[in-house]
């Protein structure tokens, strides 16, 4: 959609052949085994330099029932124009969706447009579990507000379906819910089959490992985007962080090593935004868990600030928390909700967490003002003056 094969050959003289499908790598021979599937003919291509970016793909619960016709996942577009149709063509009332995280709150708001009655399942009490409890409380209130019943603690346990392979009840180990559809968004797995088989060596977490020219382990592969590990520059770990901002650095880096450059992908801080119907949900760095985790000493400061001046209209409240290491007050991490300017907010943060930043040297920048964009102070300086004070008054 966003550019064709022969703008691919006009623009670049890249040759992007479609509908081909790659089923080995050789890397002794220096070549791969490629299926045509329109004429479904196989042959062996040879390659001087290879990259692998095979992306991820959905988790399926294996559950019965699982595979019936109503059950789907949204990993590309395909997937998309799928559970389109299905609304369109079989009018839905009802639908369970599995999972709560961003995926699924996403496709809520979708749902909701659609007048589909949505129900949410999720393990933990409540939606993206991952992020701090103060803006997991948020998400709630808006999914709520927004009709979407948000259920927890349920343990997925069967689809009932109709004689036309149609999931017409969900149950979970606690009850039955009547269903018309069912969305499976509980995550991804990276596509490492063909990588693992020629020997490629992944990661402790089931991902390609790299170096940070995103060279793979063996002679002239490199790899890159959702089927990698990335470093994470403020944990010091490689991490399975499957985005596209970080895919397309990736594959940058190893396009320009690929043809002979020096480039390097020196690694993420973990930062992203969703929105959750009216709401900007952002984060960067660590949570407190991760961070207890990797062993920092952990603190943080959680401030409620408005988006611009208060008597500028539109101007809405938003919710920070910060969280930094209590020895030396350098910040680990930051996230936000809020009705305006949340997402783009973030962005300073990420590049204080970049540059190892202190919550005192935070509070301390040079941030612009004027009533239509901030407060004098910006939420971020405040968060930051209130969290160095926290740190002066420790003992
Ligand atoms: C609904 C949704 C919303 C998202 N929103 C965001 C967002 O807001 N921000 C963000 O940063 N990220 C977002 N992401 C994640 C982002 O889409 C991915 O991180 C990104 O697409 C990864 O790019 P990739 O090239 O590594 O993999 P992909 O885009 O998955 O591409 C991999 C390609 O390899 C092909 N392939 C796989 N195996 C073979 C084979 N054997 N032979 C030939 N071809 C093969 C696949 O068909 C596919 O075309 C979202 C993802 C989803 C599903």
């Amino acid at each position: 959609m966003v550019r064709t094969p022969q703008q691919f050959k006009e623009m670049q003289d890249i040759d992007v052949k479609t509908e081909h499908r790659v089923t080995k790598i050789d890397p002794k021979e220096k070549r791969i085994e490629v299926v045509d599937l329109s004429k479904s003919e196989t042959q062996w291509v040879p390659y001087d330099k290879l990259i692998i970016a095979t992306g991820a793909r959905s988790r399926r619960l294996n559950l019965p029932g699982s595979n019936a016709n109503n059950i789907f996942t949204l990993k590309d577009l395909q997937d998309g124009i799928r559970i389109r149709n299905y609304i369109d063509g079989k009018r839905p009332k009802r639908v369970a969706i599995l999972g709560g995280g961003f995926i699924a709150l996403e496709m809520c708001e979708a749902f909701r447009l659609r007048d589909l009655e949505t129900f949410v399942f999720c393990r933990k009490d409540l939606p993206v579990g991952n992020l701090e409890r103060e803006i997991s409380e948020k998400i709630l209130k808006e999914l709520q507000e927004n009709g979407v019943h948000f259920l927890t603690h349920h343990e997925p346990a069967d689809f009932k379906t109709n004689g036309k392979d149609e999931v017409t009840t969900f149950e979970t180990h606690k009850a039955s819910y009547r269903v018309d559809m069912v969305l499976m968004a509980v995550g991804v797995i990276p596509n490492v089959e063909l990588a693992k088989e020629a020997g490629v060596e992944l990661g402790k977490t089931g991902a390609i490992r790299t170096d940070k020219a995103q060279r793979t382990n063996l002679d002239d592969i490199f790899a890159a985007g959702d089927c990698c590990e990335v470093f994470n520059l403020v944990s010091q770990d490689w991490v399975h962080t499957p985005l596209g901002d970080i895919a397309n650095k990736q594959g940058r880096v190893a396009g320009e090593n690929a043809a002979g450059g020096k480039a390097v992908f020196h690694g993420v801080v973990g930062s992203a935004a969703f929105k959750v119907f009216e709401l900007e949900v952002a984060f960067t760095g660590l949570g407190m868990e991760a961070a207890r985790k990797y062993g920092f000493d952990v603190d943080s400061q959680v401030i409620e600030a408005e988006s611009k001046v208060g008597y500028m209209p539109g101007s809405k409240r938003m919710l920070i928390k910060l969280i930094f290491d209590r020895k030396n007050g350098r910040v680990l991490g930051a996230q936000m909700a809020g009705k305006e300017g949340v997402a783009r907010r973030i962005n300073s943060l990420a590049v204080a967490l970049h540059q190892k930043m202190t919550i005192d040297e935070i509070s301390r920048l040079d941030f612009a003002y004027a009533p239509p964009f901030s407060g004098t102070l910006d939420p971020i300086l405040i968060a930051a003056e209130q969290a160095a004070k926290k740190i002066r008054r420790s003992p």
